[in-house]
């Protein structure tokens, strides 16, 4: 099984990188692990247009413009990753209500149509299959939760889903930098199983 985790915060020694330490042990020998670390890859998250090249094998020329990949040997090493009814886990911090600015240029410039999706009259047609896990860090209370926009909302909804991974589960660890060290252990242990 093929199992692709992208990760998103710039400090390796962050409570998001011992989720991500605790989630890369507790995976069997089974799953054929890829870790995208979008900082330690020094990912270039802008979008940027632009008409030269041919795309990718699958992508028409016509669609690759209108995305501007220049960096093409990382753009297409990471799409075909994540190509093909894959294991995701996204693990990263909420910043502003949201993913990391890293992590949405990932997503604008990877999540390309012709490749994540197909643009039909009646929306979105979805390509990527497989499912989604994504591990958040936030402060804000659980009551507020309902309240709050986005907070993984977008992602889950707005962005894997019309895209075709329809099983996304979510676990948002809060309020983490008010937590104790045990409880911070706990939780981590929990993600483990
Ligand atoms: P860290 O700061 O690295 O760690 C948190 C605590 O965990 C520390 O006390 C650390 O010592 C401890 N720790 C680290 N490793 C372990 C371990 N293995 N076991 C036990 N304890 C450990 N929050 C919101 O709710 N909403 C927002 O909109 C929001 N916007 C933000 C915007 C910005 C730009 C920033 C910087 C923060 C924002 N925050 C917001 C808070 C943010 O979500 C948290 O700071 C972040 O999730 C904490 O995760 P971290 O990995 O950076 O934790």
């Amino acid at each position: 099984m093929k199992t692709l985790i992208i990760y998103a915060h710039p400090n390796d020694k962050s409570y998001n990188a011992s989720i991500l330490e605790t989630v890369k042990e507790n995976l069997s020998s089974k799953h054929e692990l890829k870790i995208l670390d979008l900082y330690k890859e020094r990912f270039d998250p802008v979008l940027r247009f632009d008409t030269i090249g041919s795309g990718p094998a699958g992508l028409s020329a016509a669609v690759y413009a209108s995305r501007a990949m220049i960096d093409q040997v990382v753009i297409e090493k990471e799409m075909l990753s994540i190509r093909n009814g894959i294991r995701a886990r996204g693990i990263f911090p909420t910043w502003w209500s949201g993913m990391p600015a890293i992590l949405k240029g990932f997503i604008e410039r990877v999540f390309v149509a012709g490749f994540a999706y197909e643009n039909t009259p009646r929306g979105l047609d979805g390509k990527l299959t497989g499912k989604a896990w994504i591990i958040t860090t936030h402060n804000t209370p659980k009551i507020v939760l309902p309240l709050v926009q986005d907070y993984s909302k977008v992602l889950k909804f707005q962005v894997l889903k019309p895209c075709g991974i329809k099983s996304v589960k979510v676990t948002q660890v809060s309020p983490v930098e008010y937590m104790s060290d045990h409880k911070r252990k706990e939780v981590l242990k929990k993600i483990a199983k």
